[in-house]
């Protein structure tokens, strides 16, 4: 029984977790024992990342590359499956908001969130699922959002990109299940990150945020840590191609 939640020498990769929910997951990860993989874009903001989980003593790499670059996706899962291990937890986190009224909004601002926040998970999962395979073993999570489910004013794209990762999650679960690779999704509610900084600076959005979340408070990020845990654990090892929404309750009431 006490091994059901164990991920002790797991490698895991976690997409955009220089900052923010990836890095928190990370640390978590780190904590529970895991080797993590950390990546984002700047390769400076993650070196610094790295540095904080490896001067407390743990096993934290970092690589710097695009998620929707597919050349660079292919390259460097290549590069850690050799130099590091074998990858058997991977988490697509990496997103971005380009916020604007659905009429004012540019193809190229649609097109890259489309691209950062959904068209990624399919260049990253299909590199590292290629060893998933192979091996018979994986565990994928992808970080969708309430967004799957509700749209909200000026975020279309990112709109269209959560509730596409929702359905993707699902085509994954279907697809690679008899591989015994295991996807599912996360679905965060309000967090304070750099990402949300804009919404919990406007007192009327972060009141709005206290009012509707029947908690009546934005999320810790730390409090993704656990389900992320579950969801790569043995405890999970029959749940296959679901969205567990971590959001203080607000699915829950109209
Ligand atoms: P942050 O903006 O705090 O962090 C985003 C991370 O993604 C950074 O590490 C960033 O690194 C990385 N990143 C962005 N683009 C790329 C790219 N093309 N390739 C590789 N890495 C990239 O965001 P959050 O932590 O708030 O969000 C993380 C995930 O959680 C996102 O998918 C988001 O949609 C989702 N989410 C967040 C919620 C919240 O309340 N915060 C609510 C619901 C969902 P760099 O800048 O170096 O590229």
């Amino acid at each position: 029984m006490k091994d059901l939640f164990n991920i002790e020498g797991k490698i895991a990769l976690i997409t955009g977790s220089s900052r923010g929910i990836g890095f928190v997951l990370a640390k978590g990860f780190c904590e529970a024992g895991a080797t993590v993989i950390l990546n984002g874009t700047s390769e400076e903001s993650l070196n610094t990342s790295v540095a904080i989980l490896k001067d407390a003593g743990y096993n934290a790499f970092g690589y710097a590359f695009d998620v929707t670059n597919e050349e660079e996706v292919i390259r460097n899962v290549a590069w850690i499956e050799e130099h590091i291990g074998a990858i058997s937890i991977l988490i697509n986190n990496a997103g971005i908001h380009r916020r604007a009224p659905l009429e004012q909004m540019t193809l190229t601002e649609w097109k890259t969130v489309i691209d950062t926040d959904l068209n990624s998970a399919f260049i990253v999962s299909q590199a590292v699922a290629k060893y998933m395979i192979n091996r018979k073993y994986g565990r994928i999570i992808n970080i969708t959002s309430l967004n799957a489910e509700g749209a909200r004013l000026s975020i279309a794209n990112y709109c269209a990109a959560k509730g596409g990762l929702k359905m993707f999650t699902k085509s994954m679960a279907t697809e690679w299940g008899k591989y015994n690779i295991l996807t599912n999704a996360i679905g965060p509610g309000y967090f304070s990150t750099d990402l949300t900084k804009v919404l919990e600076e406007d007192p009327k959005f972060d009141a709005w945020v206290k009012s509707e979340v029947p908690l009546q408070r934005w999320g810790k990020t730390e409090e993704l840590i656990g389900s992320a845990i579950f969801l790569s654990s043995e405890a999970a090892s029959y749940i296959n191609g679901h969205t567990l929404y971590v959001d203080g309750g607000w699915q829950a009431c109209l």
